[in-house]
């Protein structure tokens, strides 16, 4: 993975840049002793790793204001940051870059029980939206598994998913307005506390732009009433073929369960040793959960566990309380961290049509073969979203490179089935390179187009999403232009 060589006339700055920041932050707020930006040289993808010349960490919009013109104004990348837990390197910085962090922007701004909305500052975490509403029934759906930590600034920024979006959708679905701050320092506000707005639909190009428009400080979110109950049922298989194929028929069924969750036998192995879950022993697992009255809930699994028995499950089991219903959960919430401790990994995240699961599963335990390097897969099967997590050895030579081939390999596949590129954590520098595999040279352009219209010298978050060749011609004119 290339990145661009940093340019010394930026380093150059680092005194004068220093100074200005400080002249609009309080002293702490500005950070740039070597040993402390460590903390902010990459995010959750830490094979790649470059420290910044600073890092920042404003409290309000003003301040993200001051320093975006400061930055602006020198010429100076500045990289968002909401927590760091990017899986595709979009947090990643330049050693010619400014991280810009919104931890600091963590405040409840206002709740509105009646109109179903909140509004707050976007360093808030994801799971704290719903901390702060659920003692009056309410709940914020998105729930990325990384939910504790990551920011609602980095959801937005990469339209973040978790297992309950199948029924809830994903943050665009879920979110209603922004104040973002322009490259130039300029406050907008796009959307509100209203489901649509007038004009072009600019929240839907802010979500999801990866740090590329504009630095969001606030975001008006819908929380909706908790559901009356919810029940998980855990499903065993014999094969990641045949789990497969049951996701498809459930989909297929018109059944419209909240979360469809799969994982495989390395998987289920990994998260039994560290959650103790008790999952059975088994080679595919699924977790289907379906919400509402307790008649609703018998419904609809007496239907979804008729479809899987047409599949010879090893095992269905059925919370019968809160409790287990807790334990069934558990191990798919701790699979990340789970596969963290036995290896090295690098997770995936491709889409594809439902109906192409056995399949792409498949020739991904081919490919692993071929590859010499394992894989283990956890995914939101119901809506189609893989993360396939490729095992490797970071202290082996070349294992790295062997691990992003196979990588490619797979996305591609996702691709060729008529899927795309991510599902929900982003192209960052991950998938950078391989966008060619997904768009044509018009359809780049009109996207970079996009870019120019918001941060015309090209500043925000260099080097990401647009492959470097793509984006070549642009960046040298605006380093020309400063
Ligand atoms: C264990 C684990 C589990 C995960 N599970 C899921 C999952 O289930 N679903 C899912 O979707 N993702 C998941 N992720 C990926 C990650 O958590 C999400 O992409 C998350 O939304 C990133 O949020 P963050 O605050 O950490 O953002 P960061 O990593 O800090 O940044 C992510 C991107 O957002 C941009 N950004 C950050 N703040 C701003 C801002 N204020 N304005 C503009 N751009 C900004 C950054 O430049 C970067 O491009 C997981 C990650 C881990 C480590």
């Amino acid at each position: 993975m290339e990145m661009p060589a940093p340019r010394p006339e930026r380093l150059a700055k680092k005194e004068t840049l220093i100074t200005r920041l400080r002249e609009v932050l309080p002293e702490d707020a500005v950070i740039h002793h070597e040993a402390e930006l460590r903390a902010y040289e990459c995010d959750a993808l830490s094979a790649y790793r470059c420290p910044p010349m600073a890092a920042v960490l404003p409290s309000s919009t003003q301040e993200v204001s001051h320093i975006l013109r400061i930055c602006h104004d020198l010429g100076i990348p500045v990289v968002p940051r909401g927590a760091g837990t990017s899986l595709a390197g979009g947090a990643l910085p330049t050693a010619d870059s400014v991280i810009l962090g919104v931890a600091r922007m963590n405040a409840v701004l206002d709740t509105d029980y009646d109109n179903r909305v909140i509004r707050v500052q976007s360093g808030r975490t994801n799971l704290s939206v719903t901390g702060a509403v659920e003692e009056d029934g309410f709940f914020y759906a998105p729930d990325p598994s990384s939910q504790l930590a990551c920011a609602i600034s980095g959801n937005i920024a990469m339209n973040s998913g978790g297992a309950h979006c199948l029924k809830y959708g994903v943050t665009t679905n879920n979110l209603l307005g922004v104040t973002m701050v322009e490259m130039d320092g300029t406050v907008v506000e796009i959307g509100g506390a209203h489901l649509d707005a007038a004009g072009y639909d600019l929240l839907g190009l802010i979500c999801g732009s990866e740090g590329q428009l504009g630095v969001v400080t606030e975001a008006t979110l819908r929380i909706l009433p908790k559901p009356e109950g919810a029940r998980p049922v855990l499903m065993a298989f014999d094969s990641n073929e045949v789990a497969g194929a049951c996701v498809s028929d459930i989909i297929k069924a018109g059944v419209l369960p909240v979360a469809i969750e799969f994982m495989d036998r390395p998987c289920i192995r990994a998260c039994e040793d560290f959650a103790k879950a008790g999952y059975p022993d088994c080679e595919a697992l699924l977790i289907v959960e379906v919400e509402g009255s307790e008649a609703e809930i018998d419904e609809q699994l007496g239907l979804i566990k008729q479809i899987a028995r047409n599949h010879d499950p090893l095992e269905l089991r059925e919370a019968k309380d809160a409790d287990e219903a807790g334990r069934i959960w558990l191990g798919r919430k701790s699979a990340f961290g789970a596969m963290g401790q036995i290896n090295d990994y690098m997770c995936l995240d491709g889409t594809i049509p439902v109906s192409s699961l056995p399949h792409v599963l498949k020739r991904i335990s081919e490919m692993s073969k071929d590859y010499g390097l394992g894989v283990a897969n956890v995914f939101h099967a119901g809506d189609g979203n893989m993360h396939p997590l490729i095992l490797y050895n970071a202290n082996t030579p070349g294992d790295l490179e062997k691990c992003e081939a196979f990588g490619a390999d797979i996305l591609k596949l996702c691709v060729e089935v008529g899927g795309c590129l991510t599902g929900e954590h982003g192209v960052g520098i991950e998938k950078r390179d391989l966008m060619w595999h997904q768009y044509e040279a018009a359809d780049m352009e009109a996207q970079m187009a996009v870019k120019d219209v918001f941060d015309p010298a090209w500043l925000l978050n260099p080097a990401k999403v647009f492959p470097l060749d793509a984006s070549e011609t642009r960046r040298a004119t605006a380093v020309a232009a400063e």
